[in-house]
């Protein structure tokens, strides 16, 4: 099989030859027909993510077919549809795991960074790694649901806010295209903020019922205007964005982050007094979660915006999400 390889930390992607893996107990080998490409990906390509060893085939929004499962595989049978997202499996016997909280598990698999992921045509996957892939929608547009989408999805389907609620979403890229489209199906109403007044008429498409061009107007201000929001979801990686928005919360609101920014963020305490305010932070999902994610998706026929490269055009394809220039997630189909 092909599969696009990083050997060492700072190294560029080999496209190479491998034999196709063998599926070990609890496990199942997928036939990846679409890979996305995510930023996280550069904890494998530049390094410093704990546990990850090298060579390594990154990749962790995969999207297939069940091509053979291992011993004591009862949930998945060959030629069912499935994908895999950042959770990579757990113990099951962890404090974590015995509470159910599989995406806490203190020996948690990661796809694609403990395990190689789907830039390769084909993946072993735990077996409890998996979730089934609805009909109707497209392995291109599923891979990206399993991680941009499930982030979002999850992050504001755990919150607390309720249908008529104010919720912003901060940032309209790979994330936050995802994220305004989720807020208006699940009956929020909805703010898109960004620092691009070119985004506007796409935010509008997507559901958004205001929105706010950052780069003019005072985010939290507006956000206040509007009667303080009780969700803001931040999907841009900068902390000043976020900082910008702790201001407008709502009475109990809270700022959920979804994107990491490289730099600490600082929160004027008096502001969270006075509303009982949160920041606090979301990441991912489990197995479930995704399907939840991916069926919700379909449903409301929700699909990501993307670009698709051949898995041999993977430096080129890299190199869009990494700049920024992708609309708005790439996604490889080997
Ligand atoms: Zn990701
Ligand atoms: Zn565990």
């Amino acid at each position: 099989m092909r599969a696009a390889v990083v050997s060492e930390p700072g190294a560029d992607f080999e496209v190479v030859k491998r034999d196709v893996p063998e599926p070990g107990p609890e496990e199942v080998r997928v036939a990846v027909e679409a890979c996305g490409i995510c930023r996280s990906d550069e904890f494998v390509v530049e390094g410093g993510y704990p546990g990850v060893s090298y060579p390594r085939v990154p990749g962790h929004e995969i999207a297939g077919t069940v091509d053979a499962v291992g011993e004591d595989v009862d949930a998945w049978e060959p030629g069912e549809r499935v994908g895999a997202g950042w959770h990579g499996g757990h113990c099951f016997t962890c404090e974590a795991c015995r509470r159910g909280q599989f995406l806490q598990c203190e020996n948690a698999e990661i796809t694609g960074l403990t395990f190689d992921g789907g830039y390769a045509e084909y993946a072993t996957v735990p077996a409890e790694a998996l979730a089934a892939i609805p009909d109707g929608l497209d392995a291109v547009d599923a891979a990206p649901l399993l991680c941009a989408g499930i982030t979002t999805y999850n992050a504001l389907r755990n919150s607390d806010a309720r249908a008529g609620d104010l919720v912003a979403v901060v940032g309209v890229g790979g994330l936050g295209h995802l994220a305004v489209q989720y807020a208006h199906a699940a009956g929020y109403e909805t703010v898109a903020i960004s620092r691009s007044p070119d985004k506007e008429s796409l935010a509008r498409d997507l559901g958004a019922d205001h929105f706010v061009n950052a780069a003019e107007a005072d985010p939290a201000e507006r956000l206040r205007e509007l009667g303080g929001a009780s969700v803001v979801l931040t999907t841009a990686p900068a902390s000043d964005a976020i900082e910008s928005v702790v201001g407008g919360l709502g009475t109990d609101g809270s700022v959920i982050i979804a994107g990491i920014p490289g730099e600490p963020v600082s929160v004027d305490a008096g502001q969270l007094v006075g509303t009982r305010g949160a920041v606090e932070g979301w990441g991912s999902g489990h197995a479930r979660d995704s399907q939840d994610t991916l069926e919700f998706s379909a449903l409301r026929d929700i699909t990501p915006e993307i670009e698709t490269f051949d898995l041999g055009d993977v430096d080129a394809a890299y190199e869009r999400m990494a700049e920024n220039e992708a609309r708005f997630r790439v996604v490889l189909e080997p």
